[in-house]
């Protein structure tokens, strides 16, 4: 597809869809004009980009994440290594739709470059008797230009979490993978009867990296106590679910999981070049993942 139909593709599906935007400057409604800028009524103007993703953020704001680390991610998660994660996300999505759901809308705040995503997106029209509008959202343009290059059944744009571009209570559920939270824009933006999923890194997560880069120093305990009380703080936390498995990565992918994770930053060069010499590496991925709903809602039933 070049570059101006999927331009055009995206737009049109802004067009069926511009009632979930608000401004980011002034809250108030926008509409699509002209297949190209997104418009609210005090005339602010965000232009769909030539990828066709939409850049909501009203002032450009720098990350530490770059495009080699969204390039490295989105190789590990589409060699398979996020599977049984992503499976686990699906399932728990599946089991709460209800029969008469027609269109799910689903939010990934902080989606990166959108491989889990896209990724949960398939499995749910595969699986799901009903349509999909995925919305994948993250402060970085690197990321979202990575992500623009997926399927056309998503929106993504480069927005700020703690001031999300979507009008109240629209989306059926809200994810939430590896990635910073903004509990009082997620409560806003949640369907009343929505369903947050919030995944966190288990206490094994990536245990024999940080064995090398973290020998002998405080940095290689870790806890997620302090996490899963704050969202418990804020929604109903009906599950906690624990998603552990291993992996050996051939050194091929080695490379990629170092570069796309914080955790080499303070390491050394000589540690990093130990961890990069290995045929073969095996490593554990450990995941904790939140289910939470509005207090509410939830305890109405
Ligand atoms: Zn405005």
């Amino acid at each position: 597809m070049s570059e101006n139909n999927s331009k055009i593709t995206i737009a049109r599906l802004l067009s069926e869809y511009e009632d979930i935007f608000i401004c980011p400057i002034c809250s108030n409604p926008v509409e699509v004009v002209n297949l190209r800028s997104l418009i609210c009524s005090n005339r602010h103007c965000f232009d769909l980009s030539k990828r066709g993703y939409i850049n909501l953020l009203s002032h450009p704001l720098q990350t530490k994440y770059d495009k080699k680390l969204f390039e490295s991610r989105k190789v590990i998660s589409q060699s398979g290594f996020f599977s049984p994660l992503i499976t686990r996300i699906s399932e728990n999505m599946l089991e709460e739709l209800k029969p008469e759901s027609k269109l799910i809308k689903l939010l990934d705040a902080g989606c990166g470059e959108g491989s889990h995503l896209a990724d949960i997106q398939q499995r749910i029209i595969e699986q799901a008797q009903c349509d999909s509008l995925g919305v994948g959202v993250d402060i970085s343009k690197e990321g979202i230009n990575i992500a623009s290059k997926g399927p056309s059944r998503t929106i993504w744009c480069v927005a700020d979490l703690a001031n999300c571009p979507f009008a109240d209570k629209q989306f059926n559920f809200i994810l939430n993978i590896l990635s910073p939270s903004n509990y009082s824009e997620f409560h806003r933006m949640l369907a009343d009867d929505g369903m947050v999923i919030k995944v966190i890194p288990g206490s094994n997560y990536l245990q024999e990296l940080r064995a090398i880069f973290y020998k002998q120093t405080d940095k290689s305990e870790h806890s997620n106590e302090n996490t899963v009380e704050l969202f418990n703080r804020n929604f109903d936390l009906v599950a906690i679910q624990h998603v552990q498995y291993g992996v050996t990565m051939e050194n091929k992918y080695i490379e990629h999981l170092v570069r796309m994770t914080p955790l080499s930053w303070g390491a050394s060069e000589e540690l990093i070049q130990q961890v990069l010499g290995n045929d073969k590496l095996e490593v554990t991925f450990d995941f904790t993942v939140l289910l939470g709903k509005k207090m509410n809602a939830h305890r109405t039933n």
